[in-house]
């Protein structure tokens, strides 16, 4: 900042990176984010509902408590005047005298930074600046328009298609929903009762592709997947929705979180109509069983025809666990009310996030209700969450995690298939076999190629070593 060697600049700027700093280190002091580019781009990428969330009269205080001492100096402390040559001069032994005691212990700080990479992105505030940065000008946006590489000009629906009978499929993507709190995979609590009494396939482990949202979701339908991970290339190339589009099928997405995050790009989306469902909704949140009643069926769904319809939920989104669920799903009490989480006791958050895994239960056993009453379709389902959440452990809250530290509470996340029987025969899956592969570690690596072959979508990117339900399929063919 000497080096400006201006008294106004050097004020504008310091309060500038003050500020930043400020904002980086209240999160990373009472949620324990790290502030690099996925985090950047998340904070981006999110909607006002989101951010109201966050902000907090408390944040505003500790935000201006951390400003302080720099507003002081700001306002009140003149800055000499000197030359330039001055300036330099001192610049340059403050950079000498930094690099010296840096030398006094090198060794030391290298290999903390080698071993310890994530450091990095706790030195505030360059780790805002070159998050955004990287966020910005590197990774690449969701939203960008650009027209996306199309990965199969010519899919084609399976002879399984040719019937009489309709079909409707339903992907629900969950939303920080962590498998260490489901019922379904041996959790104390039994939070998913509804779905336990619908005889669903869980599936024992599944491994997210991030530990965001927006990492997440593009990665999840896309035929790259965390194993060839590239950011770039899966927001270039098409998801998997045009693709099923493309084949014949009809395809839809209906969200009610912050969007789709480029999954959705060219296939039609159906917005939840506040006026259908007014006591889900209240301000600029719906329940997610907003998601089921603002839908006309008579607008998506054809005779004789395969629908497709993804769901995004807004799940346990956090910290406002407790805004997720109507007041009679609280059922694990006390709960923690408060947006700022260290206010709550362990204890309280967990019932909040628990009673959050309890209104997805019934939300999801009611979309399987109504799709077992549709006449005339064969229906099915699939629910994966995007990604977990850390709820304490080692005084980690939320999610977002890099990848290299992600703690397993934010990377295994549940998942579930449930099928009516005309859809089991109509495609040829057997239950029983679907239900031994259940039992193997999954990933969201194997949801592209999966729901290809459940559906029965000829596809060349199709890959049948990821397709949980190929060895369970006899061919119609
Ligand atoms: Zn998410």
């Amino acid at each position: 900042l000497r080096l400006l060697n201006h008294s106004f600049l050097i004020k504008v700027f310091s309060l500038f990176f003050t500020v930043c700093a400020a904002g980086a280190m209240y999160f990373n002091y009472q949620y324990g984010t790290i502030i690099n580019s996925e985090m950047m781009r998340n904070a981006l990428a999110t909607d006002t509902a989101e951010v109201a969330e966050l902000l907090t009269a408390k944040f505003f205080l500790e935000f201006a408590f951390l400003c302080l001492p720099q507003l002081y100096l700001t306002f009140f402390v003149p800055i000499k005047h000197s030359s330039f040559v001055r300036g330099i001069f001192q610049a340059l032994v403050g950079l000498v005298i930094g690099v010296c005691f840096l030398m006094l212990n090198f060794q030391g700080v290298s290999s903390l930074i080698r071993s310890e990479p994530v450091l990095r992105n706790l030195i505030s505030p360059v780790n805002v600046f070159s998050g955004t940065y990287k966020a910005v000008f590197k990774d690449g946006s969701t939203e960008v328009d650009a027209p996306r590489i199309v990965i199969d000009p010519k899919p084609a629906l399976g002879a399984s298609h040719k019937n009489d009978k309709g079909t409707l499929f339903i992907v629900v993507v969950g939303e920080t929903a962590r498998l260490a709190n489901w019922g379904l995979a041996g959790y104390s609590r039994d939070t998913t009762p509804q779905l336990r009494a619908r005889n669903v396939i869980p599936f024992s482990k599944t491994i997210s592709c991030g530990t965001s949202t927006d990492v997440s979701l593009p990665c999840m339908f896309s035929r790259v997947g965390r194993d060839r991970y590239d950011r770039d290339r899966i927001l270039k190339e098409e998801s998997l929705l045009p693709v099923l589009q493309r084949a014949g099928i009809n395809v839809f997405w209906v969200d009610n979180q912050s969007g789709c995050k480029g999954v959705c790009k060219g296939v039609p989306s159906l917005s939840i109509s506040k006026t259908k469902a007014p006591s889900l909704c209240s301000g600029p949140r719906c329940y997610d069983e907003a998601l089921l009643a603002g839908i006309d069926t008579s607008e998506i769904l054809k005779p004789g025809k395969t629908t497709v319809v993804f769901m995004h939920q807004l799940g346990n989104h956090g910290p406002a666990y407790s805004k997720r669920y109507p007041k009679n799903f609280e059922v694990f009490k006390p709960v923690c009310t408060d947006e700022k989480l260290n206010n709550c006791s362990r204890e309280e958050i967990v019932n909040a996030y628990d009673n959050a895994i309890l209104y997805t239960d019934h939300f999801l056993a009611g979309v399987i209700d109504w799709l077992k009453g549709l006449d005339g379709f064969d229906t099915g389902l699939l629910y994966v969450s995007d990604h977990g959440e850390s709820l304490g452990e080692n005084n980690m809250y939320l999610h977002g995690a890099p990848e290299l530290i992600a703690p397993k509470e934010q990377k295994e996340v549940p998942m579930l298939l449930w099928l009516s029987k005309g859809f089991e025969q109509k495609f040829g899956l057997n239950d029983v076999c679907l239900r031994e592969q259940a039992k193997a570690d999954a990933s969201h690596d194997q949801l592209f190629s999966s729901l290809l072959g459940i559906l029965d979508v000829k596809s060349s990117v199709y890959d049948q070593n990821k397709d949980f339900s190929a060895v369970c399929r006899k061919s119609n063919s």
